[in-house]
């Protein structure tokens, strides 16, 4: 068997995750302005929320985003390619030596989440490094009774971290976690204090600190209610028909055959599928749009494909791209699932572009 010297370019994928620059310019402005005279920087994990550092960093960027975080080694190259190692924060901190001679190397700042991993960054060598107290969340983070610790003095801390548990809800947590913080910090030295969240930074200007934290937000997701008139949508999902054809009365449609045709129906397969993170808690419930046709989901969703009634426009083709459906916070409440899994699950066969 031959093959070509240089493999023959790839067609054009068959599924488009379109981000809106403006809008995502706009939000974190927006969550700047809510930030007050605090910093506000940007959660670059999961590959930014499942959006894409490379669409995603760089309008950030422009907009005037500098401190970066994510929370696995795996993720600093991606945002290493735009933004100084110095502004990059890895909040799952240095496990094994191995991790912190890497932030070395690198010039990253891990952030600390306990004694533990205090005294292996010390040991690698140190500098640089942010420290995450636990006021209450109980998953990262020093108790807050060991912060006088020696490893922890021997610290060369830039931002004292805490994270909220319960910011998207009136909860009295909430504020327990900030006073708590506000008592923590005059025993730390660092540079700067972070504690909020998207979320928390609907809370108000007590939860700002020196730096704001936000993710969810800046990607178009709406924690708290409050906040859902200033956060614009910035996904735009677009999945190509690869099939169409006619249903009689009585036909079956899909894996075990949920969908059964009461008359005559014109359907549309469309490469789109759970592994690609539209999940089986779409099945009967999305709707999909061609212009101002829309088109029902009909049966279940399969790993790549799903069908819909297409009677609305008997014109589509194969080829055709129709828009999928994406309003976080009504996805959210139509499947079941967190606005965080809606992004974060889609899947490696979307072309990721800002626009
Ligand atoms: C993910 C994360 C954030 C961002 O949270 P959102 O709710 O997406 O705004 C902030 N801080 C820490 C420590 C995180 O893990």
């Amino acid at each position: 068997m031959t093959r070509p010297e240089t493999p023959p370019p790839l067609p054009p994928l068959l599924l488009r995750l379109l981000i809106d620059r403006e809008a995502l310019m706009a939000n974190w402005r927006t969550l700047d302005r809510l930030s007050g005279s605090a910093a506000t920087g940007a959660a670059l994990k999961a590959d930014a929320y499942g959006l894409g550092v490379d669409a995603v960093l760089p309008v950030l960027r422009e907009a005037g985003a500098r401190d970066v975080f994510v929370a696995h080694w795996s993720e600093v190259p991606a945002v290493a390619r735009h933004v100084e190692p110095a502004s990059i924060a890895v909040l799952h901190g240095p496990v094994s030596a191995d991790e912190a001679a890497y932030a070395i190397a690198m010039g990253v700042r891990p952030v600390i989440n306990s004694i533990e991993q205090a005294r292996l960054w010390l040991e690698a060598g140190g500098g640089a490094c942010d420290l995450m107290v636990d006021t209450g969340i109980n998953r990262l983070g020093l108790p807050p009774a060991l912060v006088s610790d020696p490893a922890i003095a021997a610290l060369e801390i830039d931002t004292l971290h805490s994270h909220l548990a319960s910011a998207d809800e009136h909860s009295p947590q909430n504020e327990r976690q900030r006073a708590l913080f506000a008592a923590i910090a005059p025993e730390v030295q660092a540079r700067r204090r972070s504690l909020a969240n998207s979320a928390g930074i609907a809370l108000g200007p007590d939860y700002a600190f020196d730096l704001t934290r936000p993710g969810l937000a800046l990607y178009g997701g709406v924690p708290r209610t409050e906040m859902a008139a200033h956060i614009r949508p910035v996904v735009r999902l677009q999945a190509q028909i690869i099939q169409l054809r006619d249903l009689s009365p009585g036909d079956l449609v899909g894996y075990n055959a949920t969908f059964v045709a009461e008359r005559p129906m014109r359907a549309a397969t469309i490469a789109l599928g759970y592994a690609d993170g539209f999940l089986r808690a779409w099945s009967g419930k999305a709707v999909l749009r061609h212009g101002a046709a829309e088109l029902p989901l009909i049966g279940r969703v399969s790993m790549d494909m799903v069908v819909a009634d297409c009677t609305a426009a008997p014109q589509l083709a194969p080829g055709d791209w129709l828009d999928v459906p994406y309003h976080l916070p009504t996805a959210a409440r139509l499947t079941g699932l967190s606005q965080y899994e809606l992004l974060t699950t889609l899947g490696r066969r979307f072309e990721r572009r800002a626009c």
